[in-house]
């Protein structure tokens, strides 16, 4: 449901800068209860600030895409909108829902996995799988022919991944971190896992419990209708993480609900890695609902337990995270990617990652690889990478990107290695850098003007 349509007109530049690097002087005010709806369900309620106050008209855009290119939905709040805007709206709405429905596509597979292997194909264009009465349409697109049990099984190697930065974002886990996600869960005996925007990790899952005597299950839910052409509606739910929208209605939020409270709500964990440039405080509201959810099972004596949860974003988050889920720490462990330059481990000499997991479990109970070089130091009773010493003065085990910090008694903690106190500034900083001009753009937003401790957008 690609294509733009004009509802947008009027003010829509004021969307422009929305999530993308200018994120800093837009706030979101959050999911208001009579919002208007885009084709990714409910709109979000944002303000322009300055200077750390409100400025101008509240308005309401599409809370799933962060590139007006892929949803340019804008309306001001208190903006009348006419009877005839309203059709036209639900009608759009309407028409650029997926082609088909997920009941259609699970009836589609069904037909598909009946076909010898030499009639079934897959249409790279239109990332779908194809029934031979279809091919005649496609046949000046580029596909995939004989597509095996195995590739069927493993989508996230077929669907080329949605890499714009604005909205999917989806970079897939290398199968170091998507293995060691699934042994944690398995180590700790879990049987369920809520896979919210973890696809490859969802797969993996799926395919071990298919093959051999392996007893976890999960439930994917993403906003990638794609992989509906792959799994039973038991198995996808097609959602939105930043507004808490399902979008198969009633019945799709049934099977999440029942999924999480299933044998009294045990042995359930909730996964999600989402985009980073997503909005911690959207996210922290929606899995607060998942949370919800699953807490509103009947349960004997432990009514004050949260779903246990593993959120994978970058370091530099940490305290945003925290501040919504305080009872949260993060580990050492750095989650690495198939498809992102960046965000790979550092031990074959590439980048290391910042990417981490922030968790509810007791990171006493999560045991990091020590053939990695992570340790276990008992004074923090956590596993820390390698080159993280225990600071005797801070009293824990301060690195947050694996480097080995050096504790600064001006500034009464740890820095990182490549800083030194500058008196000017009255801080620690690059030996190189600028006194009080912060020009070099904020690590979180991107903007010039202030660094990452000051960044608006974190405040
Ligand atoms: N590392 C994971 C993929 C993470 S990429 C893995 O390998 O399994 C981010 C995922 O979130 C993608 O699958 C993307 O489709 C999904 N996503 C992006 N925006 C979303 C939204 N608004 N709601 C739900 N899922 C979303
Ligand atoms: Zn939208
Ligand atoms: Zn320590
Ligand atoms: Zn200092
Ligand atoms: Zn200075």
């Amino acid at each position: 449901w690609e294509g733009g349509g004009d509802m947008a007109a009027g003010g829509a530049g004021d969307a422009e800068g929305l999530w993308s690097s200018g994120a800093g002087e837009l706030i979101l005010l959050g999911l208001a209860p009579s919002a208007p709806s885009c084709p990714h369900g409910p709109a979000l309620l944002f303000v322009k600030t300055s200077q750390g106050k409100e400025r101008g008209r509240r308005f309401y855009a599409c809370s799933a895409c962060r590139d007006r290119k892929d949803c340019n939905f804008f309306q001001w709040e208190d903006e009348k909108v006419s009877e005839t805007r309203l059709a036209a709206r639900e009608e759009y709405n309407r028409t650029h829902q997926p082609p088909f429905t997920h009941r259609q596509n699970v009836e589609r597979y069904k037909s598909f996995v009946l076909l010898p292997l030499s009639k079934r194909r897959f249409c790279q264009e239109c990332q779908r799988l194809l029934l031979p009465a279809e091919w005649e349409k496609h046949s000046d697109h580029q596909f995939l022919c004989d597509i095996t049990s195995a590739q069927l099984q493993s989508p996230s190697q077929l669907l080329y991944p949605l890499e714009n930065k604005k909205t999917n974002a989806q970079y897939l886990f290398a199968d170091r971190s998507c293995q060691f996600l699934l042994d944690l869960i398995t180590d700790l005996g879990f049987r369920r896992v809520l896979s919210v925007g973890t696809p490859r990790l969802h797969e993996v899952i799926q395919s071990k419990a298919s093959q051999e005597d392996f007893r976890i299950r999960s439930l994917l839910l993403d906003i990638d209708f794609r992989y509906s052409q792959f799994y039973s509606e038991d198995e996808f739910c097609h959602y939105n993480m930043f507004n808490h929208h399902f979008f198969g209605g009633e019945a799709a939020r049934e099977t999440c609900r029942k999924f999480l409270c299933q044998d009294n709500g045990e042995r359930v964990i909730m996964v999600t890695d989402p985009p980073f440039g997503g909005l911690v405080e959207a996210l922290s509201s929606s899995f607060k609902k998942l949370m919800a959810m699953w807490k509103d099972t009947e349960k004997e004596g432990h009514n004050n337990q949260e779903l246990p949860m593993l959120w994978i974003f970058p370091y530099f988050f940490e305290s945003r995270i925290l501040e919504f889920f305080p009872s949260f720490s993060m580990l050492d462990y750095q989650v690495d990617y198939d498809n992102h330059a960046l965000y790979k481990h550092g031990k074959t000499g590439r980048r290391q990652s910042p990417v981490r997991i922030f968790t509810n479990l007791s990171p006493s109970m999560v045991v990091l690889p020590v053939e990695e070089g992570y340790r276990f130091c008992t004074v923090c009773q956590r596993y820390v990478s390698s080159g993280n010493q225990h600071c005797e003065i801070c009293n824990s085990c301060t690195s947050k990107d694996g480097r080995r910090w050096k504790h600064c008694v001006l500034c009464k903690k740890c820095v990182k290695p490549s800083w030194f106190h500058c008196n000017n500034c009255n801080c620690c900083a690059l030996q190189n850098h600028i006194c009080e001009k912060t020009d070099a753009g904020c690590f979180v937003c991107g903007k010039a003007g202030h660094k990452r401790s000051t960044c608006p957008s974190l405040s």
